[in-house]
């Protein structure tokens, strides 16, 4: 008796430890899939779970959201496992230099990435509390790390949208408002940023933080959990060409065997999907291709659905889709992976050590020359990856030279930051700066070109074979200047310049650029240094400001002088030495413009440059008074025909006349095309020649046929006229990346960047009927107009906030024209 005892009071106290977790259900209150649930709520319910098994569930907050929202990763296992977890983890990172014993197999999970496909956190709680029942089985090898909400600001957006529209009971009428959204969805986060496309550029906050827990374990599997239109059936693994060549047999293989086990669910469900369509593994930042090129299994699964859905909607077939539904088949794909990396978890971890094991890439080192700041500014992205770097030698490398796209030699020295193919990270620095990444197929879903030194804008060389470092960091730490000095000259070639300037000009500084290059005490400094003299900053309290902001910048070097009277060039008295007014800023939004779009302005302004704007919404634009803004931003968007009625021209036309200046980016400068008051021009295809008849083309080739008109995001070599105010800190040559075919002609004065002679892209896809059209055309120009001016850009310095040496030709037009 006395020994059958304890087991039955085991027995017991298990039944009534599973049966005393809540269900979402339970614990929300509401059957789940019957109402969308807010955030915090969302948190409730797992914070909840930590306390209802505190044995198998712990929960982090990793940071915090634009918004404050709290950002959480819950890890789930057997009670064993979780008390070693440190172990397991410390495991897991060892394999990662191709060694080790580890044998748990990693599952990270991450759902709502898009704000508004918003079945994906509803999902994961159903998934959650069934691995904690039900199938607690799968965890006894297998630890699964739940990200519930990678975008919960984005999601309450949507959420909060759809509880304030939807009717009651909810309207399954796809016409119906709650089917709706706004200019501004869901989808995109705070800033409007498409957090499905920043895995690689770290350019937002929720990316930054999720990034540094994931390094922390390196999963060998990820999955990203999305939605579609409403009437496409389920896709899951395995992914789509083109695949990027550095993925593995194993790890296409092993899609195939998440995919058949998915598939045997769906088939008995009586569920359609597919598989190997439309998302391929190429962009290398999204949440598939990222942890792929981590050495993880990653994955996205797509459900129909998305901000379209609300609780339930009728599909072009006639039958109606449910939340309720779009659960079942998330939280079934979600269980079958678990399932199979708990059957897999020896393979998984044997092969996940393979893959960082012989790293025999092409390209050893990268060598990169160039300005400081630019340097740096890509050594912080770097940290933030955990890839290492290194300083050069004295020495020579030879290999590919990104500058004349042919093979040559460059000088290395302690200023050369080198990048090793030969280190943990090594898949990921190949996928990041190698030249030109192989595309298997151009059909993609993404860009095709991104390499990492033509978005920083630095001299690069591919070395194949390994180029030493001597391993010193540089000292990047500049004494401050001697106070009362004359006046205070820097250089003007970066962003972080830029945001200097942007300091300097909140803090009521007064601060000058030299328009002509000039030198003095045996320094040269370019077109656009800035010159700080004592003279325009006399007022009292004014040095401290100053000198607050230098010790900020001790990283720049700010050299003091005696005298304005220059060895060569133009002294500081001269007429081309300008004041640089602090510029009131406008950026238009609102229903012409695109929410990424505008998106970008709103980050560069707030988290990059720091320096205040005006949002002006289209909706009463024409109530406001232009007078109060020196500078109008009209981000890229399709609805410009409507928005340029004749009232809203005239009243920018005369504000440009009277020295506005209007910022027209992308499709805002094709619609003032033919307008009265601006003189861009579409620039003619095929030269005015008769176009041949086209031989007669295959149906099913149609799609093909369309990609030669095309450019999915690809690398152009482009001139620059770095004697203009537009282009100052820049040289004679820019990369841009060039995102569409659409082509406009120079302009008669001011034509900035353009490419010239016969385009050909020196990275990425780019149709070869597109490449005709965009030709001898405009990338970025200034046009006069009364004392005003219209800058076009054609290319988008700001896309996706990564294409880091764009972003001066933006604060150039910002601060630097006159
Ligand atoms: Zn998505």
């Amino acid at each position: 008796m006395k020994k059958i005892l304890p087991l039955f009071l085991l027995i017991t106290s298990f039944q009534v430890l599973a049966q005393s977790i809540q269900s979402p259900s339970e614990f929300l209150g509401y059957e789940l899939g019957t109402e969308f649930t807010r955030h915090h709520q969302v948190v409730d319910y797992y914070r909840y779970l930590a306390s209802a098994a505190p044995d198998r569930v712990k929960l982090q907050e990793y940071g915090k959201t634009n918004e404050r929202r709290p950002l959480l990763l819950a890890y789930v296992s057997s009670a064993e496992n979780m008390r070693n977890l440190e172990s397991i983890r410390q495991a897991q990172l060892e394999s990662t230099s191709g060694r080790g014993k580890a044998d748990k197999a990693i599952v990270w999970l991450s759902y709502n990435v898009h704000g508004n496909e918003s079945v994906s956190t509803e999902a994961s709680m159903q998934t959650i509390y069934t691995l904690l029942t039900e199938k607690r089985d799968y965890l006894e090898n297998t630890v699964v790390i739940i990200d519930p909400c990678i975008n919960p600001d984005g999601r309450d957006r949507y959420v909060n949208w759809y509880n304030s529209f939807k009717n009651t009971p909810h309207q399954v009428n796809p016409d119906s408002k709650e089917h709706h959204e706004g200019w501004l969805s869901g989808r995109a986060n705070h800033y409007m940023f498409d957090l499905n496309r920043d895995w690689a550029w770290l350019t937002q906050v929720e990316s930054r933080q999720r990034l540094k827990m994931y390094n922390q374990w390196m999963p060998h599997i990820h999955v990203d959990f999305h939605e579609q239109g409403v009437d496409n059936p389920y896709f899951f693994a395995p992914s789509a060409e083109p695949f990027h060549e550095v993925i593995t047999p194993f790890q296409r293989s092993f899609q195939e065997t998440l995919g058949r086990n998915h598939a045997r669910y769906f088939d008995a469900n009586g569920w359609f999907y597919f598989t190997k369509e439309r998302f391929d593994l190429f962009y290398p930042s999204y949440g598939d291709t990222y942890p792929t090129y981590n050495g993880a299994i990653g994955m996205t699964y797509e459900q129909g659905g998305s901000g379209r859905a609300g609780l339930g909607v009728i599909t072009s077939t006639g039958d109606t889709l449910t939340l309720k539904d779009r659960i079942a088949h998330h939280f079934t794909t979600g269980i079958s992976t678990v399932e199979v990396a708990a059957q897999n978890h020896t393979t998984l971890n044997e092969e996940f050590r393979k893959f960082y094991q012989n790293k025999n890439f092409t390209y050893k080192s990268y060598v990169l020359n160039g300005n400081t700041d630019h340097k740096r500014a890509l050594t912080q992205l770097l940290d933030q990856h955990g890839i290492r770097y290194g300083w050069g030698t004295a020495a020579q490398a030879k290999g590919f030279v990104y500058a004349t796209g042919r093979n040559g030699t460059v000088q290395t020295g302690s200023e050369s930051l080198i990048v090793s193919t030969d280190q943990t990270k090594g898949t990921l620095v190949k996928v990041l700066f190698e030249p030109d990444a192989r595309l298997s197929d151009s059909l993609t879903y993404d860009i095709t070109a991104w390499s990492l030194p033509y978005a920083y804008g630095l001299d690069a060389l591919a070395s194949t074979t390994p180029v030493r470092t001597s391993g010193e960091m540089r000292s990047t730490s500049f004494p401050t200047p001697p106070r009362d000095s004359y006046a205070y000259v820097t250089d003007w070639n970066s962003m972080e310049d830029a945001r200097f300037l942007a300091d300097l000009l909140k803090a009521g500084i007064r601060v000058r650029t030299a328009h002509m290059p000039f030198s003095l005490n045996g320094k040269s400094f370019g077109r656009g240094s800035l010159i700080i003299t004592r003279a325009d900053n006399s007022s009292p309290g004014k040095t401290e400001r100053l000198f607050g902001i230098f010790g900020k910048y001790a990283h720049k070097e700010i050299t003091a002088v005696s005298t304005g009277y220059v060895d060569k060039g133009k002294d500081f008295g001269s007429s081309d030495v300008k004041m640089i007014p602090f510029a009131k800023v406008g950026v238009l939004s609102g229903d012409p413009t695109s929410s990424l779009r505008f998106g970008e302005i709103w980050h560069f302004f707030e988290q990059q440059l720091h320096y205040p704007l005006t949002v002006l919404d289209a909706e009463y634009f024409g109530r406001v008074d232009l007078a109060d803004y020196d500078v109008l931003v009209l981000p890229d968007g399709r609805g410009y025909r409507y928005f340029f009625s004749e009232s809203n021209l005239s009243k920018i036309r005369d504000w440009v006349k009277g020295g506005g200046r209007l910022i027209a980016m992308g499709n805002a400068v094709g619609s003032l095309e033919g307008k009265e008051g601006f003189g861009i021009k579409t620039a003619r295809s095929n030269n005015g020649e008769k176009e041949e008849q086209e031989e007669p083309r295959l149906y099913e080739d149609t799609q093909r046929e369309r990609m030669k008109d095309q450019i999915t995001g690809a690398i152009f070599r482009t001139k620059v006229d770095p004697t203009h105010p537009l282009a100052f800190g820049y040289g004679d040559t820019y990369f841009s990346l060039k995102l569409g075919n659409d082509s406009y002609q120079y302009l008669n004065l001011g034509t900035v960047a353009y490419i010239e002679g016969t385009a050909r892209p020196v990275a990425g896809f780019a149709g070869s009927e597109a490449q005709k059209r965009i030709s001898n055309s405009l990338i970025f120009g200034v046009e006069n107009s009364g004392r005003g001016q219209v800058v076009y850009m054609v290319d988008n310095p700001l896309f996706r906030g990564f294409w880091e040496n764009g972003k001066l030709f933006f604060a150039n037009a910002l601060f630097m024209l006159d």
